[in-house]
């Protein structure tokens, strides 16, 4: 499980994160929801190890992670534009971490075509991105960042650039895949019916805090102060 204490960031004199405490259980799907610039994305870069921490401490399986490298953190995420690389097949995309990681060919292939089949893309291994929609992509990307097994899955508004036909079916697929892996998830949206629908546990944050911390029921049935029952409720 992932357990954060205290996360502190500023850029410049601001504290964009302003000491966040937030414990996920293993296999559990919890998602941050809160007005731009709040403070999400930044949160999930302090995860990855992409950001420096001015303040806190994060573990992960009861190791500290807090102050080692990107690479070594076990820590997967996707983003909102896809970023696959261009000139690689989708197979190259999927395979990328493990060659990194100096796995050999023949497991490369054999987790590969496990992935292929879980995103339901197989007859597309020797495409290239471009090839694809903008949803396939993001199934690659999902891919690509699971093939390397990480203990933590985090997801920076994945479903954000897609139409909303296919941000309705990639999100029970995502919610699927994710139950299914037991993977323990941090996942923010702007979409609140997309929290609704599938998130363990939804945390509202505001201006580098979170304000309230519960199931999607009590969230939605019980706002604790004004600006989640605004916010919750400015929503249509
Ligand atoms: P959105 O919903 O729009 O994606 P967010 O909640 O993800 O917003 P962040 O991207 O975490 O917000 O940004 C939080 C605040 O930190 C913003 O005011 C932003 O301008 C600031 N910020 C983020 N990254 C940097 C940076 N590298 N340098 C300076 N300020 C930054
Ligand atoms: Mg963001």
């Amino acid at each position: 499980y992932l357990e954060l204490r205290g996360i502190t960031k500023r850029f410049g004199g601001a504290a964009v994160l302003d000491g966040v405490d937030l414990s996920i259980r293993e296999g559990e799907l919890v998602t941050l929801l809160g007005p731009s610039g709040c403070g999400k994305s930044t949160l999930l870069r302090c995860i990855a190890g992409l950001t420096e921490l001015d303040g806190g401490r994060i573990r992960l399986n009861e190791q500290e992670i807090t102050d080692m490298s990107p690479r070594n953190r076990e820590v997967g995420m996707v983003f909102q534009s896809y970023a696959l690389f261009p000139n690689l097949t989708v197979a190259g995309n999927i395979e990328y971490g493990l060659r990194m990681r100096g796995i050999g060919a023949k497991e490369r292939a054999r987790r590969c075509e496990e992935l292929l089949a879980l995103i339901d893309l197989e007859p597309k291994r020797d495409d290239y991105p471009q090839q694809l929609s903008g949803g396939q992509q993001q199934r690659v990307a999902l891919a690509r960042s699971l093939a390397v097994q990480p203990k933590v899955l985090l997801l920076d508004e994945p479903l954000s650039a897609l139409d909303a036909k296919i941000r309705r079916s990639l999100r029970t697929e995502i919610r699927e895949i994710q139950k299914r892996m037991n993977m323990t998830t941090l996942f923010v949206t702007h979409d609140q019916e997309e929290a609704l629908t599938m998130s363990d546990r939804i945390c509202v944050m505001n201006e580098g805090r979170i304000v309230q911390d519960g199931t999607p029921e009590t969230i939605y049935a019980s706002p604790r102060t004004e600006f989640v029952a605004r916010f919750i409720g400015s929503y249509n």
